[in-house]
């Protein structure tokens, strides 16, 4: 007898956020809250564990917003600003938790994390207290969390290779323009996938609405929800030009992903 595994999404926003700082267009004044965008972050949970993919500049906000109340792992896509800021707010799951938070990275990113919060991996004695982490390096193979793997998927973000990551019938697939025969392979039979659609118009490293309903048509999922959205899309009129198995995600959405695990 396993543990239900839900996802819930922390922030559906691209790296500015929406609504994005001094616009003022239909979508950034909306009063829909599904068009308040954090960054982009999602929560598994499963049991009592709860793992969170990326630790966007707002992870406090979403960590509120989500009642959230421990920190059992991070698993982190890649090193840009939107994906890794908020790594420091989990301090105070260490001290409630009596323990150290692994984390896990590919090495480019891992390398970044450690640079930017180079004060928490420093060996030099302090005074104050940091957030005690144990990274781990992300090295192609399934990462296993509590009985849960996590298998990292490499995907195109630009010209760099990054990761989502599939758990049991799920996959969450952020930034990228473009996914490899390869890691097609690895998203089949999928219950649940999120796919990022920054936009309508082309973006040299981000995907489309209309690139990700591609991806959904050759993997066929059972649901897709799509994320890392920009102020062009209006959730209302947006998601009603899409199949009706595929969503877009919105800031506290729940998904309860079929199977059970662990
Ligand atoms: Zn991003
Ligand atoms: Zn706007
Ligand atoms: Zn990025």
């Amino acid at each position: 007898m396993g543990a239900p595994l839900k996802i819930t999404v922390l922030g559906s926003g691209t790296s500015v956020g929406v609504p994005t700082l001094g616009c003022h267009c239909a979508v950034c004044t909306s009063t829909d809250p599904r068009d308040n965008r954090l960054r982009p972050s999602v929560l598994v949970s499963y049991g009592d564990r709860r793992v969170v993919i990326d630790t966007t500049p707002d992870f406090r906000a979403q960590a509120l917003r989500a009642r959230l109340d421990r920190v059992d792992a991070v698993l982190f896509t890649h090193s840009h600003f939107d994906h890794i800021m908020g790594l420091d707010d989990v301090r105070p799951f260490n001290l409630r938790q009596k323990g150290r938070i692994p984390i896990y990275a590919a090495p480019d990113c891992m390398a970044v994390v450690q640079r930017v919060f180079e004060y928490i991996f420093s060996a030099e004695p302090r005074d104050t207290f940091v957030a005690r982490l144990d990274p781990h390096l992300i090295d192609g193979g399934a990462i296993d969390l509590f009985g849960l793997p996590f298998l990292p998927v490499p995907i195109l973000h630009g010209a760099r290779t990054i990761h989502g990551f599939r758990f049991g019938a799920a996959a969450y697939l952020t930034d990228h323009s473009d996914i490899p025969d390869s890691s097609m392979d690895l998203l089949r039979g999928l219950d649940v996938l999120f796919l990022d659609a920054l936009r309508y118009k082309p973006h040299p490293t981000h995907s489309t609405v209309e690139r990700s309903i591609a991806t959904v048509e050759r993997l066929a999922p059972r649901r897709a929800f799509f994320t890392h959205l920009c102020h062009d899309l209006g959730h209302a009129r947006a998601e009603s030009l899409l199949p009706p198995h595929v969503r877009l995600a919105y800031d506290g959405l729940e998904i309860a992903v079929d199977g059970c695990v662990a």
